[in-house]
C-alpha cells in the first residue's frame, strides 16, 4: 500500500506513505505554526510548536518529526495544544530576548513613532515596522496561537547590525531556530554559519564577517530565516504589488525565479520550489538582477556623428541601418546572442537568411561548445546533454573533468554534493585546484592540454581490465574493434608522464567510471576550448559507450552550457552550416522544407563562423556586421585583431543593454530590452524550453530585440515572414520549422518547462536521450590520435582562463551589481606559491602577464589552487583583457578556438 487515509482536524486525507503529519496538514491546507522547520531540512522537532493531538495517543508528538500512519484521527488547533505553544513560544521569546513589540528594528530606530509605540504596547507581538513584517514566520505563529503578550521581562539586546554584502544580520531578531546554519550545511554544504557563536557575550551564529569566511552569499540563510534576523537590504520594507515566475538571465542552468515588482522596482527575488532548482539560488540569481536598474543602461538609439556616438531617434537609427545594408549583401556577417531568447535567436537567423541572403551567422557557442555539436553528433546523433539535471543524483559515480561546476553552474554543484551525500564516487579531472576536490574521492590534476591523453589512457585500461561492457558495444555501436586496435598504441606510462598523473590514480578512476554503472560524465570548457574540442569530446564519447554508461537514467554525457541560452541559439539555427532544429544547410530537402514555412528561399552555402567572420572582415570580404548581444571585443581570442577586425568595416551596428565595448566601436548602436523587460522563451542545459516573462518596463525607448529586427527587415521591405506580433507568435512558427520544438506552445511551457525533443503537443518531453537507440541509429567509437604538447622555452607557463562564481561573461551584467563588484572588483592572477617565489612574486604584487599576442597587467594571488607551471585568469575585467593573450588557432572540426590554454610569461612589476 503506497498510500494510507488519516484524518485531520475532521478532514478525511489520502497521502503517501511516509508522509509527516505536517506535510500532510500543508497538503490539506491547514496551517501547524512550526519555525525549526524547513522542506529542505531533516525535521528535527526542536521549537516544539507543531505539536497535535493524536486519538489514542498520551503524549503530544511534533508533527514534523512524527509519520502519519493508516488511520490515524490528528488534531491540530484544541484549546489546550494552542495553550502549551501559546506558553512555548512565550518562553522562546523571552530567552532569545526577542524583541516582541517587532519595534526593535533598524527602521524602527528613525520611526518618529518608536517611543510612542513602544510606551503602548511594550511587548505585543507583530509591528508594522519591522523589515519583514506581513512575512515574518513569529507574527503569524503568534497571530495563530492568539500570543500577544509577554509576561517575562525582555531586555533589548542592542548588537549592532551586521551588514554583509547583499544582506542584513540583525541578531536582535533572531530566535536561534538554527535553519540558516543547517540550510548552509546541510543543504548549501557550505558549513560557514555556526551557530552558538559568541558576540557582545551573547548567543547568535557566526561568523562575525562572512566577507573572511568560504560564504558563497547564495541567500539560503536569508530566504529560510523565519524572522527578520537576515535580510535581503534590496527587500527591506517594500512588498511587491506583483509578481512573475521566470528564468534566471545568467547561466544555462536555468533556474526558476519569482520576481517581484513595486513601481517597477524589483523588490523581490526567490527560488522557485518546483523548479529545476527546487527554491535554491546562487548569488547571481539572487542579487544580480540588479542590473536591469542600472543607470548605465542604454535608453536610446545612438549613432556615430562625426566621430561621436549621439542619440538618435528609433526612425532615424533603423532608417539608416535598412538604408545602408541593402548594399552588404554580398559581405554581411551576424553574431546573435545566447542571452536573447529562442524567438529572438529564430528571428536574426531569419533575417540573416532571407533578408540578408548570407549564412554568415553564428552566436557565442562557437566560443564554448562548438564541439560539443561537433563531437556527440557524429558519436550519438545529438549535441546536447544526454540526461537530466535531476538524474545527477541518481548516478553511482560521476567524472567531472574540466567544470569548475559549483563556481559556473552553481546549483549543479548543489546536485553533485548531494549525490556524494547519497554515496556517489565523484572523480574530479581538472588542473586546478577547485571546491569538488574537497569532496572527491579521486582528484586528478593534469596537466592542461591533456585530457585527450588522460581519456584515452582510461579507455586503453579500461579495455585492458576487460571493464568494458561487450553486450552494449555489441547491441548499440558501431566501430569498437578499429577504436579497441587504436588502443594498442597508448602506452599507459606514457600517459602518465604527459599528463603528470601517478598511474595508478588514472586506473583508480578508469576503474571507479567503468564500475560505477549508472556513471555520468560532466564535462565544459575545460574540454572543449582546445584545439582539439572536439576529439576530446569524441574521447568521452568513447569511455561512455564502452562501458555503457549512455542511455539510462542518472548515466550518459552531459556538457554543461555557459550562458542562459546558448542551447537555445544553437537549436534555433543561429549557426553558419546548420538550420533551426540542426538540419544541414547542405541539405536540399531540410532547405526546401523550411522555405515552405517561410515562402522564401535559403542559401546553400554554409556561411562563416566567428573566428572566420573577424578574419574576413579584416581582410575587407565583410564589410558590415550585426552584433547582438554579444561583445567580442572581450571575448574572442587575440582580442586586439577583433578590435582591427570591427575597425575595419563600412558599418557595424550592435544592439545591447549597455554601452560595452563592442557598442563603443559601432556606426549604430540599438538599445534592447533585458531577459526581464520582454516576454519568450530559454532553453537550459538539459534541453529543457522555458517560459522567460516580462515583469519590468525597459528603461527609456529600449526595445525587445525581435521587434528591432523585425523592424529592420520590414524597413527592407520584407513584409512577408516579419509580421509577428508577440514572442507567442514567433514560437508558433518554430513549432512548424523545429522538429524536437514541434509539440511546443506557450499554453503548454506556461504550465512548466519541457526537455526536448518534444515532436507532438501529446509528447511529454525527453528527460533523457538514446534510451533504446542513439539518435544516430547506432553510436559510433572514433579512432583517435593524440600528441603530447609542446614546451614553450620563451613563454614557460601555462595560463588557463575561466569565469568565477561572482561574475558573467564580460562582465557587463555581473560588474553593474554593487555588491558583486565589491565581492570581486578586478581580475587576479592565481600563480602556484612556490613559482612565485621562484619569480620573487609576493601576494597582491603587480604583475606584467604576456604570451606572443600581448600583455596584460593585473594582482597576483599566490594560491595552491593553481599547480605548479600554469597561472589562471578570467575574461571578465576589461581592465585586464586577459583575451589579448589567447591565441585564435582552431579546432579544424568545430572551429572553436583553443582559448583554453596559452603558453605566458610573468614578470612582476612592482607592489601593491
Ligand atoms: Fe542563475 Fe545559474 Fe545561478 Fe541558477 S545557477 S541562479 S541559473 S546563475
Amino acid at each position: 500500500m503506497d498510500e494510507i487515509r488519516i484524518t485531520i482536524d475532521g478532514m478525511g486525507l489520502v497521502v503517501p506513505k511516509g508522509t509527516t503529519i505536517l506535510n500532510a496538514a500543508r497538503k490539506a491546507g491547514i496551517y501547524i505554526p512550526a519555525l525549526c522547520d524547513h522542506p529542505d531540512l531533516q525535521p528535527i522537532g526542536v521549537c516544539k510548536l507543531c505539536i497535535v493531538e493524536i486519538a489514542g495517543w498520551e503524549t503530544y508528538p511534533t508533527a514534523c518529526t512524527t509519520i502519519a500512519e493508516d488511520g490515524m484521527v490528528i488534531t491540530t488547533n484544541t484549546p489546550e495544544i494552542q495553550e502549551m505553544r501559546r506558553h512555548t513560544l512565550e518562553l522562546l521569546l523571552a530567552i532569545t530576548n526577542h524583541p516582541v513589540s517587532c519595534l526593535i528594528c533598524e527602521r524602527k530606530l528613525d520611526c518618529s513613532e518608536l517611543k510612542e509605540c513602544m510606551r503602548k504596547f511594550p511587548a505585543t507581538v507583530g509591528c508594522k515596522y519591522c523589515p519583514k513584517e506581513g512575512e515574518c514566520e513569529i507574527q503569524k505563529a503568534a497571530e495563530h496561537i492568539g500570543l500577544s503578550e509577554i509576561r517575562y521581562s525582555l531586555s533589548y539586546k542592542g548588537l549592532p547590525v551586521m551588514r554583509e554584502s547583499f544582506f542584513d544580520r540583525d541578531y536582535n531578531l533572531c530566535i536561534m531556530c538554527g535553519r540558516c546554519a543547517r540550510i548552509c550545511s546541510e543543504l548549501r554544504g557550505e558549513g560557514v554559519l555556526l551557530p552558538l557563536a559568541d558576540y557582545h557575550r551573547m548567543s547568535y551564529v557566526g561568523p562575525s564577517s562572512l566577507l573572511e569566511s568560504d560564504c558563497k552569499f547564495c541567500g539560503a540563510c536569508v530566504d529560510a530565516c523565519p524572522s527578520g534576523a537576515l535580510s535581503a537590504r534590496f527587500e527591506k520594507w517594500e512588498r511587491p504589488e506583483r509578481s512573475a515566475v521566470t528564468t534566471c538571465p545568467f547561466c544555462g542552468v536555468g533556474c526558476q525565479i519569482e520576481v517581484g515588482v513595486r513601481n517597477n522596482h524589483i523588490v523581490r527575488v526567490r527560488g522557485c520550489r518546483d523548479g529545476v532548482n527546487r527554491g535554491q539560488l546562487c548569488v547571481k540569481g539572487r542579487f544580480g538582477l540588479e542590473f536591469a536598474e542600472s543607470p548605465d543602461r542604454l535608453k536610446t538609439p545612438l549613432i556615430r556623428k562625426n566621430g561621436i556616438l549621439v542619440s538618435a531617434t528609433w526612425d532615424e537609427a533603423l532608417n539608416t541601418i535598412a538604408e545602408r545594408l541593402g548594399a552588404f549583401r554580398d559581405a554581411f556577417a551576424m553574431i546573435s546572442s545566447s542571452k536573447c531568447t529562442n524567438e529572438e535567436n529564430y528571428l536574426a537567423q531569419k533575417f540573416a537568411r532571407v533578408v540578408m541572403e548570407t549564412n554568415n551567422i553564428d552566436n557565442c557557442a562557437r566560443l564554448c561548445h562548438a564541439p560539443t555539436l561537433a563531437g556527440l553528433s557524429r558519436a550519438v546523433g545529438s549535441g546536447a546533454m544526454t540526461n537530466s539535471i535531476d538524474e545527477i543524483t541518481s548516478a553511482r559515480c560521476i567524472l567531472i573533468i574540466g567544470s569548475n561546476t559549483t563556481e559556473q553552474h552553481p546549483i549543479i554543484g548543489l546536485r553533485i554534493k548531494e549525490a556524494k551525500r547519497r554515496g556517489a564516487k565523484i572523480i574530479v579531472a581538472n588542473p586546478r585546484r577547485i571546491e569538488l576536490c574537497d569532496i572527491a574521492d579521486i582528484w586528478i590534476c593534469h596537466r592542461p592540454g591533456t585530457d585527450l591523453h588522460l581519456i584515452l589512457g582510461m579507455c586503453r585500461y579500461i579495455l585492458e581490465e576487460g571493464l568494458h561492457d561487450t553486450n552494449f558495444i555489441r547491441a548499440r555501436t558501431e566501430g569498437f574493434d578499429d577504436f579497441a586496435g587504436s588502443l594498442d598504441g597508448i602506452d599507459l606510462k606514457s600517459v602518465s608522464a604527459i599528463t603528470g598523473v601517478d598511474l595508478d590514480l588514472i586506473k583508480e578512476a578508469a576503474k571507479l567510471y567503468a564500475n560505477g554503472k549508472p556513471s555520468s560524465i560532466l564535462y565544459s570548457m575545460g574540454i572543449t576550448q582546445h584545439i582539439t574540442g572536439t576529439d576530446n569530446v569524441l574521447a568521452l564519447a568513447n569511455l561512455a559507450m564502452m562501458t555503457g554508461n549512455i542511455g539510462m537514467p542518472g548515466s550518459g554525457i552531459n556538457p554543461l552550457r555557459g550562458q542562459n541560452n546558448v542551447q537555445g541559439a544553437c537549436d534555433m539555427g543561429a549557426l553558419p552550416d546548420l538550420l533551426p532544429g540542426y538540419q544541414s544547410i547542405k541539405s536540399g530537402e531540410s532547405r526546401a522544407r523550411i522555405e515552405g514555412v517561410w515562402g522564401m528561399r535559403i542559401p546553400d552555402r554554409p556561411g562563416l563562423t566567428l573566428a572566420e567572420m573577424f578574419k574576413a572582415a579584416r581582410k575587407k570580404e565583410i564589410k558590415a556586421m550585426y552584433i547582438i548581444g554579444e561583445n567580442p571585443v572581450l571575448s574572442e581570442p587575440d582580442a586586439s585583431s577583433v578590435v582591427d577586425a570591427l575597425e575595419s568595416l563600412d558599418l557595424l551596428v550592435v544592439q545591447d543593454i549597455f554601452l560595452t565595448e563592442t557598442a563603443q566601436l559601432a556606426d549604430v548602436v540599438l538599445p534592447a530590452a533585458c531577459a526581464l523587460e520582454k516576454d519568450g522563451t530559454f532553453t537550459s542545459t538539459e534541453r529543457r524550453v522555458q517560459r522567460v516573462r516580462k515583469i519590468l518596463e525597459p528603461p527609456g525607448d529600449a526595445r525587445e530585440d525581435w521587434r528591432i529586427i523585425q523592424d529592420i527587415a520590414l524597413r527592407m521591405g520584407y513584409r512577408k515572414g516579419f509580421s509577428f506580433e508577440s514572442a507567442e507568435d514567433i514560437m508558433r512558427e518554430i513549432s512548424k520549422v523545429v522538429g524536437i520544438y514541434g509539440g511546443m506552445s506557450y499554453e503548454r511551457l506556461d504550465l512548466g518547462g519541457i526537455q526536448w525533443p518534444c515532436p507532438t503537443p501529446d509528447h511529454p518531453g525527453t528527460t533523457y536521450l538514446h534510451k533504446d537507440c542513439f539518435a544516430n541509429g547506432r553510436g559510433r567509437f572514433h579512432v583517435l590520435n593524440c600528441t603530447a604538447p609542446e614546451k614553450d622555452e620563451e613563454y614557460p607557463f601555462i595560463l588557463t582562463t575561466g569565469r568565477i562564481l561572482y561574475h558573467y561573461h564580460t562582465g557587463s551584467m555581473s560588474r553593474r551589481v554593487h555588491d558583486l563588484e565589491y565581492l570581486r572588483g578586478e581580475e587576479l592572477v592565481e600563480i602556484n606559491p612556490e613559482d612565485g617565489a621562484a619569480l620573487g612574486i609576493r601576494d597582491g604584487d603587480i604583475v606584467e602577464v604576456s604570451s606572443r599576442r600581448g600583455s596584460v597587467r593585473a594582482r597576483a594571488r599566490l594560491t595552491d589552487r593553481s599547480q605548479r607551471g600554469t597561472v589562471f585568469m578570467t575574461f571578465h575585467f576589461s581592465e585586464t583583457p586577459t583575451n589579448l593573450l589567447t591565441s585564435n588557432s582552431l579546432d579544424p572540426i568545430s572551429k572553436i578556438p583553443g582559448i583554453k590554454t596559452c603558453a605566458v610569461r610573468l614578470r612582476r612589476m612592482g607592489g601593491s
